[in-house]
C-alpha cells in the first residue's frame, strides 16, 4: 500500500482542517517512516523475493515495531500527545493518532499474513490483497482518488504554487506508484531503505502545499 496511505493523509484534513496537511501525511505514513531508519540499523528485516506477490517483491520477516499493532497503537498515542503539546489542537491531535492507526487497517488488507498483533505474535494477521495486481490498483485509487476529493473540497490555493505544487504532487505520487508496480525490484536493501527515507521529502511538500491553500469556511 502507497498511495492508499496519501489518500487517508489527503481526507484526515476534511477532519481536522486546522492541522497542516503534512502532518497529515506524516501520520498515515508514520509506521513506513520509521522502518527504513530500523531497516538500516538491522533492528528489522524484510526479503526481496521477486514473485512473492503479484505487487510487491517484498517479504517482510520481522517488523514488530513498525507494525506489530500494539506498536502502532503505542506510536499512535505518541504521535497525539507530541502534537497537542506542541498545537494544542485535539480534534487534530485524535485524527493524528487514528491515521497512525489507519496505516495498519490498510496494510492488513493488502499484506500476505505478515502483520504482528504484538512483538513477537504468532499471530500473523493480512488478507493479502497483493495477490491481485488489477484489486490491488482499484482499491488504491479509489482510497486515493475520495481522499484527494475531500481535500479538493475543503482548501482551495491561496496562490498559483497552491494549485501547482498540489498537482506535480499528485503527478509524483502515481508515477513512483507505478515505478513501484512496474519497475523492476530493489537491487538491494540498503537501496531500499534509501528510498523510503526519500519519503520524508513527501512529508516536507505536504507542509509546502499547505501553506499556500486555506480553509474553505462551510
Ligand atoms: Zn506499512
Amino acid at each position: 500500500m502507497f498511495i492508499g496511505h496519501f489518500g487517508i493523509g489527503f481526507g484526515a484534513k476534511a477532519t481536522a482542517p486546522g492541522a497542516s496537511l503534512g502532518s497529515m501525511f506524516l501520520a498515515s505514513q508514520f509506521i513506513d517512516l520509521l522502518w527504513p531508519t530500523l531497516l538500516l540499523l538491522g533492528v528489522e528485516r524484510v526479503n526481496i523475493v521477486p514473485g512473492i506477490t503479484k505487487v510487491t517483491p517484498l517479504e517482510f520477516s520481522h517488523y514488530p515495531i513498525s507494525h506489530s499493532l500494539l506498536a502502532v497503537l503505542g506510536w499512535a498515542l505518541l504521535v497525539a500527545i507530541i502534537y497537542q503539546f506542541l498545537r494544542r489542537y485535539p480534534r487534530g491531535a485524535l485524527v493524528l493518532g487514528l491515521a497512525v492507526v489507519s496505516h495498519w487497517m490498510l496494510d492488513a488488507i493488502v499484506h500476505r499474513p505478515d502483520l504482528p498483533l504484538y512483538p513477537g505474535s504468532g499471530y500473523l494477521v493480512g488478507f493479502g490483497l497483493w495477490s491481485l495486481l488489477w484489486g490491488t490498483i482499484l482499491v488504491e485509487l479509489l482510497i486515493f482518488g475520495i481522499g484527494l476529493g475531500l481535500y479538493l473540497r475543503t482548501t482551495k490555493p491561496a496562490d498559483r504554487t497552491g494549485v501547482w505544487s498540489l498537482r506535480a504532487l499528485v503527478v509524483f505520487l502515481l508515477v513512483i506508484y507505478l515505478g513501484n508496480l512496474f519497475g523492476s525490484p530493489p537491487p538491494n536493501i540498503t537501496a531500499l531503505a534509501w528510498v523510503g527515507q526519500a519519503q520524508w521529502l513527501i512529508i516536507l511538500w505536504g507542509y509546502w502545499i499547505d501553506r499556500h491553500r486555506f480553509v474553505v469556511e462551510r
